[in-house]
């Protein structure tokens, strides 16, 4: 067969790709149900740019202050229809997922204010921004402390440390939906609304933000369907769809909105300002995209969830879990592995596949760390990519893919890399 000849001429071997055959025959269920979200959500999205009259005007750039941005202004208006919120802030100037939580946060919280996390410790780089690890310019030196109630044995919320958690100073909660590169299981939505629901009937006034990273769009509801009153994430991530070169959105309530607007830019100006300098075609496009790329992704974790377990290494989540984000934790159990695996992911990338990804001392990592990525928007990560720390249990992380096909020979490339050095045996 052509196709046959092709990752031949790729560097896949026949046992490789006939193992990886035989694997991706036994998920046609599950690729069938994932297409089917994808269907659902594409639907929404056009639904949501045809009610909101989207039209080529909006695809012009503005510069200098921004005022009148009808492009940026329609496309807020898009995601408040899709996420199903009063209001959205949809920015180039958001600059990453960090900075737009940290905009969601600060702009809505006041001195005195108290911070709840009821899902154990956020993302790495959150604790800088909170000040659980001390930082200039933190929450914590504007006066919002923090508390946290750590999840119970097996990821389940600790409802009874959470009700004893709230207090008079509490105003807004932190919900992270992805377990990030944490060993807890990663939140469907109808759990984080079960706690929205919880906690509201605690406290109803309370802000409930969830970060919503590489959550968007792998269910047909997203976390504002069942109570948050903010989500939050990167468009270098899944609602970019591969094409927007930077960008953070926060979507939820009116007034908490027009908060992190005065945050975003400055008090009195809002969400007035901001100039798109032509980035809109991409955030539209990469938007009408995003539903597709996310199945890709999900299609893509799944087969390297089934190609590595049945090969005795342990995966989370497992081969057969419902999934509700796109990473992909897989233990390969040496140091070798862990840099064989990511030679892989690199050499099937359409951009820097000639490279050979080493482990280095990045800063603020205790070991050292290998990276692929052979991305067109630097350090995305829904396109195809993969690290892992040179530590015990020697496991990487995998995520993302624009296309199925590319997150398949990705895959296929580090088991063949991995079959080369005599890390597994098929
Ligand atoms: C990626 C991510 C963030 C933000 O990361 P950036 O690299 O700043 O975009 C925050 N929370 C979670 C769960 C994430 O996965």
């Amino acid at each position: 067969m052509k196709t046959d000849a092709i990752y031949k001429e790729l560097g896949i071997s026949d046992q490789v790709l006939d193992y990886c055959r035989k694997v991706e025959k036994g998920l046609e269920d599950r690729f069938a149900r994932i297409d089917e979200t994808a269907e659902y959500n594409q639907m929404k999205v056009i639904k949501a740019m045809q009610e909101n009259r989207v039209s080529d005007v909006h695809f012009a750039a503005t510069t200098g202050y921004g005022y009148n941005d009808l492009g940026r202004d329609t496309l807020e208006k898009v995601y408040a229809s899709i996420f199903h919120t009063e209001e959205a802030l949809v920015r180039p100037n958001l600059i990453s997922g960090t900075h737009a939580l940290h905009v969601a946060l600060s702009g809505n919280l006041r001195p005195g204010d108290e911070l709840l996390s009821p899902v154990g410790k956020p993302y790495d780089t959150l604790e800088e921004v909170i000040g659980i690890r001390e930082s200039a310019g933190s929450l914590k030196e504007y006066g919002v402390s923090y508390r946290q109630v750590d999840l119970l044995p097996g990821g389940k919320f600790d409802y009874q440390g959470i009700a004893a958690a709230i207090n008079n100073r509490t105003k807004l909660v932190t919900i992270q939906r992805s377990k990030g590169y944490d060993t807890r299981p990663t939140f469907s939505v109808e759990q984080i609304g079960e706690l929205i629901s919880f906690i509201k009937s605690i406290k109803p006034e309370v802000i409930c933000m969830v970060d919503n990273c590489y959550g968007e769009f792998v269910e047909t509801i997203e976390p504002t369907d069942v109570g948050a009153d903010m989500a939050v994430g990167s468009l270098i991530k899944n609602p970019g769809g591969g094409l927007a070169p930077i960008g953070g959105y926060i979507v939820g309530k009116r007034e908490c909105i027009e908060q992190a607007s005065y945050r975003l830019s400055a008090p009195g100006l809002g969400r007035e300002v901001g100039a798109s300098l032509g980035l809109n075609t991409a955030f539209y496009q990469g938007l009408f995209l995003s539903p597709t790329v996310v199945a890709g992704a999900l299609k893509g974790a799944i087969f390297a969830a089934n190609v590595y377990e049945k090969l005795g290494f342990a995966v989370v989540p497992d081969g057969k879990e419902e999934r509700y984000d796109i990473i992909q934790a897989i233990t390969l159990g040496s140091p070798e592995g862990v840099i064989a695996f990511c030679q892989g992911i690199q050499a099937a990338a359409p951009v820097d596949s000639y490279v050979s990804p080493e482990p280095w001392d990045m800063p603020g990592y205790d070991a050292p760390v290998i990276m692929a990525a052979g991305a067109f928007v630097q350090g995305s990560s829904i396109e195809l990519s993969a690290d892992g720390p040179i530590k015990p249990p020697y496991a990487v992380y995998f995520q993302g893919g624009l296309t199925w096909y590319h997150a398949k020979l990705g895959i296929m490339m580090s088991l063949q890399k991995l079959a080369e050095k005599n890390l597994v045996t098929l």
